[in-house]
Protein backbone atom coordinates (compact mmCIF):
# COMPACT_ATOMS: atom_id res chain seq x y z
CA UNK A 1 0.00 0.00 0.00
CA UNK A 2 2.93 2.49 1.12
CA UNK A 3 4.21 2.02 -2.39
CA UNK A 4 0.84 3.12 -4.20
CA UNK A 5 0.75 5.81 -2.56
CA UNK A 6 4.59 6.85 -2.48
CA UNK A 7 6.25 4.81 -5.60
CA UNK A 8 9.96 5.44 -5.98
CA UNK A 9 10.12 6.04 -9.73
CA UNK A 10 7.75 7.83 -12.12
CA UNK A 11 5.30 6.22 -13.75
CA UNK A 12 5.97 7.21 -17.39
CA UNK A 13 9.78 7.77 -17.67
CA UNK A 14 10.99 5.76 -14.63
CA UNK A 15 13.36 8.05 -13.45
CA UNK A 16 12.74 8.00 -9.37
CA UNK A 17 10.95 10.23 -7.71
CA UNK A 18 12.67 13.20 -5.60
CA UNK A 19 10.27 13.85 -2.59
CA UNK A 20 7.19 12.55 -1.40
CA UNK A 21 4.48 13.33 -3.44
CA UNK A 22 0.52 11.44 -3.74
CA UNK A 23 1.55 11.71 -7.86
CA UNK A 24 3.45 8.93 -9.17
CA UNK A 25 4.86 10.99 -11.87
CA UNK A 26 7.84 13.43 -11.72
CA UNK A 27 7.33 17.37 -12.24
CA UNK A 28 8.99 16.79 -15.91
CA UNK A 29 6.39 15.04 -17.12
CA UNK A 30 3.63 16.61 -15.61
CA UNK A 31 5.07 19.13 -17.46
CA UNK A 32 5.67 17.84 -20.81
CA UNK A 33 2.41 17.79 -22.79
CA UNK A 34 2.07 20.87 -24.47
CA UNK A 35 -0.91 22.25 -26.11
CA UNK A 36 -1.80 21.14 -29.82
CA UNK A 37 -0.40 22.88 -32.98
CA UNK A 38 -1.99 22.72 -36.49
CA UNK A 39 -1.83 25.17 -38.94
CA UNK A 40 -5.20 24.45 -40.52
CA UNK A 41 -7.98 23.93 -37.87
CA UNK A 42 -11.51 24.41 -38.50
CA UNK A 43 -12.55 27.61 -36.67
CA UNK A 44 -16.11 25.68 -34.80
CA UNK A 45 -14.66 22.40 -33.77
CA UNK A 46 -10.95 22.93 -33.91
CA UNK A 47 -10.46 19.67 -35.46
CA UNK A 48 -6.92 20.22 -36.93
CA UNK A 49 -5.86 19.04 -40.62
CA UNK A 50 -3.00 18.90 -42.45
CA UNK A 51 -4.10 21.25 -45.03
CA UNK A 52 -6.86 24.14 -45.96
CA UNK A 53 -8.93 21.92 -48.05
CA UNK A 54 -11.34 20.39 -46.19
CA UNK A 55 -12.27 23.81 -44.72
CA UNK A 56 -14.63 26.20 -46.79
CA UNK A 57 -14.47 29.94 -46.93
CA UNK A 58 -15.27 30.80 -43.21
CA UNK A 59 -12.60 28.43 -41.89
CA UNK A 60 -15.49 25.41 -41.45
CA UNK A 61 -15.38 21.84 -41.62
CA UNK A 62 -17.72 19.81 -43.54
CA UNK A 63 -18.75 18.48 -40.46
CA UNK A 64 -19.72 21.89 -38.99
CA UNK A 65 -20.66 23.41 -42.65
CA UNK A 66 -23.58 20.49 -42.51
CA UNK A 67 -24.59 21.19 -39.16
CA UNK A 68 -24.01 17.91 -37.91
CA UNK A 69 -21.47 18.94 -34.51
CA UNK A 70 -24.55 19.76 -31.84
CA UNK A 71 -22.44 21.74 -30.19
CA UNK A 72 -21.42 25.75 -30.80
CA UNK A 73 -17.38 25.43 -30.49
CA UNK A 74 -14.63 23.31 -29.05
CA UNK A 75 -11.55 24.02 -27.23
CA UNK A 76 -8.77 21.42 -26.22
CA UNK A 77 -5.65 21.92 -24.61
CA UNK A 78 -3.33 18.76 -26.77
CA UNK A 79 -3.11 16.24 -28.69
CA UNK A 80 -4.12 12.65 -27.43
CA UNK A 81 -0.50 11.01 -27.95
CA UNK A 82 2.91 10.76 -25.72
CA UNK A 83 2.77 12.12 -22.62
CA UNK A 84 -0.35 13.74 -22.34
CA UNK A 85 -2.24 10.09 -23.37
CA UNK A 86 -0.08 8.21 -20.51
CA UNK A 87 -0.99 10.71 -17.91
CA UNK A 88 -4.92 10.69 -19.23
CA UNK A 89 -4.33 6.56 -19.42
CA UNK A 90 -2.67 6.83 -15.36
CA UNK A 91 -5.83 9.12 -14.38
CA UNK A 92 -8.34 7.25 -15.55
CA UNK A 93 -7.96 3.46 -16.14
CA UNK A 94 -5.18 3.16 -13.06
CA UNK A 95 -7.21 5.36 -11.23
CA UNK A 96 -4.60 7.52 -10.10
CA UNK A 97 -6.99 10.36 -8.94
CA UNK A 98 -4.10 13.00 -8.02
CA UNK A 99 -3.55 13.57 -11.53
CA UNK A 100 -6.94 15.60 -11.86
CA UNK A 101 -5.26 18.30 -10.38
CA UNK A 102 -2.38 19.32 -12.59
CA UNK A 103 -4.00 18.00 -15.78
CA UNK A 104 -6.70 20.50 -14.85
CA UNK A 105 -3.78 23.01 -14.63
CA UNK A 106 -3.64 22.19 -18.59
CA UNK A 107 -7.28 22.10 -19.49
CA UNK A 108 -7.68 25.33 -18.24
CA UNK A 109 -4.99 26.87 -20.24
CA UNK A 110 -7.32 26.41 -23.38
CA UNK A 111 -10.34 27.63 -21.32
CA UNK A 112 -11.68 30.39 -23.66
CA UNK A 113 -11.38 33.48 -21.39
CA UNK A 114 -13.34 35.77 -23.92
CA UNK A 115 -16.50 33.63 -23.33
CA UNK A 116 -18.99 33.77 -20.30
CA UNK A 117 -20.87 30.69 -18.95
CA UNK A 118 -23.79 30.35 -16.34
CA UNK A 119 -22.39 26.33 -15.38
CA UNK A 120 -20.04 23.57 -16.20
CA UNK A 121 -21.46 20.24 -16.72
CA UNK A 122 -19.10 17.29 -16.87
CA UNK A 123 -19.69 14.62 -19.69
CA UNK A 124 -21.71 11.74 -17.76
CA UNK A 125 -20.69 8.51 -17.29
CA UNK A 126 -23.25 5.64 -17.27
CA UNK A 127 -23.71 4.40 -13.70
CA UNK A 128 -22.34 1.17 -14.01
CA UNK A 129 -18.72 2.51 -15.59
CA UNK A 130 -18.72 5.44 -12.81
CA UNK A 131 -19.12 2.36 -10.35
CA UNK A 132 -16.58 0.15 -11.78
CA UNK A 133 -13.85 3.13 -12.09
CA UNK A 134 -15.35 4.82 -8.83
CA UNK A 135 -15.20 8.15 -10.25
CA UNK A 136 -16.07 10.16 -13.41
CA UNK A 137 -12.90 11.04 -14.56
CA UNK A 138 -14.83 14.57 -16.37
CA UNK A 139 -16.28 15.50 -13.07
CA UNK A 140 -13.17 15.26 -11.15
CA UNK A 141 -11.90 18.09 -13.71
CA UNK A 142 -15.15 19.86 -14.18
CA UNK A 143 -15.29 20.07 -10.70
CA UNK A 144 -11.31 22.34 -10.54
CA UNK A 145 -12.19 24.33 -13.38
CA UNK A 146 -15.48 25.22 -11.78
CA UNK A 147 -13.63 25.97 -8.76
CA UNK A 148 -11.28 28.21 -10.99
CA UNK A 149 -13.27 30.05 -12.86
CA UNK A 150 -16.12 30.72 -9.96
CA UNK A 151 -18.69 28.82 -12.19
CA UNK A 152 -21.10 26.46 -10.72
CA UNK A 153 -21.13 22.52 -11.97
CA UNK A 154 -24.28 21.42 -13.00
CA UNK A 155 -25.28 17.57 -13.38
CA UNK A 156 -27.84 18.56 -16.52
CA UNK A 157 -27.38 15.38 -17.99
CA UNK A 158 -27.24 11.60 -17.28
CA UNK A 159 -26.50 8.84 -19.64
CA UNK A 160 -29.11 6.49 -20.13
CA UNK A 161 -27.67 3.99 -21.56
CA UNK A 162 -24.03 2.21 -21.30
CA UNK A 163 -23.19 2.64 -25.09
CA UNK A 164 -21.49 0.01 -26.77
CA UNK A 165 -17.81 0.32 -27.43
CA UNK A 166 -17.22 3.10 -30.03
CA UNK A 167 -13.81 0.88 -31.36
CA UNK A 168 -13.63 -0.01 -35.32
CA UNK A 169 -17.16 1.99 -35.98
CA UNK A 170 -16.94 4.72 -38.76
CA UNK A 171 -17.55 8.42 -37.51
CA UNK A 172 -20.90 7.96 -38.95
CA UNK A 173 -21.89 5.03 -37.02
CA UNK A 174 -20.37 5.98 -33.69
CA UNK A 175 -23.37 8.90 -34.30
CA UNK A 176 -25.94 6.16 -34.67
CA UNK A 177 -24.16 4.24 -31.72
CA UNK A 178 -24.41 7.53 -29.08
CA UNK A 179 -28.02 9.24 -30.63
CA UNK A 180 -30.17 8.86 -27.78
CA UNK A 181 -27.68 7.76 -25.11
CA UNK A 182 -28.17 10.81 -23.17
CA UNK A 183 -31.25 12.61 -21.17
CA UNK A 184 -31.76 15.71 -19.52
CA UNK A 185 -31.65 15.75 -15.40
CA UNK A 186 -34.90 16.37 -14.39
CA UNK A 187 -35.33 19.21 -11.80
CA UNK A 188 -32.75 21.11 -13.70
CA UNK A 189 -33.71 24.34 -15.85
CA UNK A 190 -31.25 25.20 -18.44
CA UNK A 191 -33.59 27.49 -19.98
CA UNK A 192 -30.81 29.91 -21.88
CA UNK A 193 -27.80 28.77 -20.30
CA UNK A 194 -24.57 28.98 -21.26
CA UNK A 195 -22.93 25.71 -20.97
CA UNK A 196 -19.15 24.59 -20.92
CA UNK A 197 -19.32 20.64 -21.14
CA UNK A 198 -15.89 19.32 -19.94
CA UNK A 199 -14.61 15.96 -20.81
CA UNK A 200 -10.96 14.32 -20.54
CA UNK A 201 -10.67 13.18 -24.66
CA UNK A 202 -12.36 13.81 -27.89
CA UNK A 203 -12.25 11.62 -30.74
CA UNK A 204 -14.62 12.45 -33.38
CA UNK A 205 -16.89 14.70 -31.72
CA UNK A 206 -19.75 12.02 -31.91
CA UNK A 207 -20.18 11.93 -28.40
CA UNK A 208 -19.89 15.53 -27.12
CA UNK A 209 -22.56 16.20 -29.97
CA UNK A 210 -25.29 13.97 -28.53
CA UNK A 211 -24.58 14.97 -25.19
CA UNK A 212 -24.52 19.06 -26.73
CA UNK A 213 -27.84 18.31 -28.50
CA UNK A 214 -29.46 17.01 -25.00
CA UNK A 215 -28.51 20.00 -23.71
CA UNK A 216 -30.16 22.17 -26.07
CA UNK A 217 -33.11 19.86 -26.38
CA UNK A 218 -33.54 20.83 -22.06
CA UNK A 219 -33.08 24.50 -23.02
CA UNK A 220 -29.44 25.50 -23.29
CA UNK A 221 -28.35 28.43 -25.91
CA UNK A 222 -24.67 27.90 -26.29
CA UNK A 223 -23.02 24.50 -25.90
CA UNK A 224 -18.97 24.66 -25.67
CA UNK A 225 -17.22 21.66 -25.25
CA UNK A 226 -13.41 21.75 -23.42
CA UNK A 227 -11.69 18.57 -23.45
CA UNK A 228 -7.80 18.30 -22.37
CA UNK A 229 -6.91 16.37 -25.46
CA UNK A 230 -8.08 15.31 -28.75
CA UNK A 231 -7.34 12.49 -30.94
CA UNK A 232 -5.31 14.28 -34.30
CA UNK A 233 -6.12 12.46 -37.39
CA UNK A 234 -3.02 13.50 -38.54
CA UNK A 235 -1.00 11.05 -36.37
CA UNK A 236 -2.58 8.44 -38.22
CA UNK A 237 -6.15 6.22 -37.52
CA UNK A 238 -7.91 7.26 -34.45
CA UNK A 239 -6.95 4.94 -31.66
CA UNK A 240 -10.02 4.25 -29.72
CA UNK A 241 -10.66 4.08 -26.12
CA UNK A 242 -13.22 3.37 -23.78
CA UNK A 243 -15.17 5.99 -22.16
ZN1 LIG B 1 8.86 11.29 -15.34
ZN1 LIG C 1 -15.56 21.71 -37.53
Amino acid sequence: MFELVFPDDCRICGQPLKGVSRVPVCAACLAAPGPLEAEHFCVSCRTPFMNEFPLDGEGRCALCRSGMQGFDAAYTFGAYEGTLRELIHLFKYKRIRTLAKPLAGHLLSAYPREQRFDAVVPMPLHWFRRWQRGFNQAGLLARLVSRRCGIPVVQAVRRTRATPPQAGLTSARRRTNVRGAFSPARAVSLRGMRLLLVDDVMTTGATASACARALKDAGASYVAVLTLARADRRFGAYKEQPA
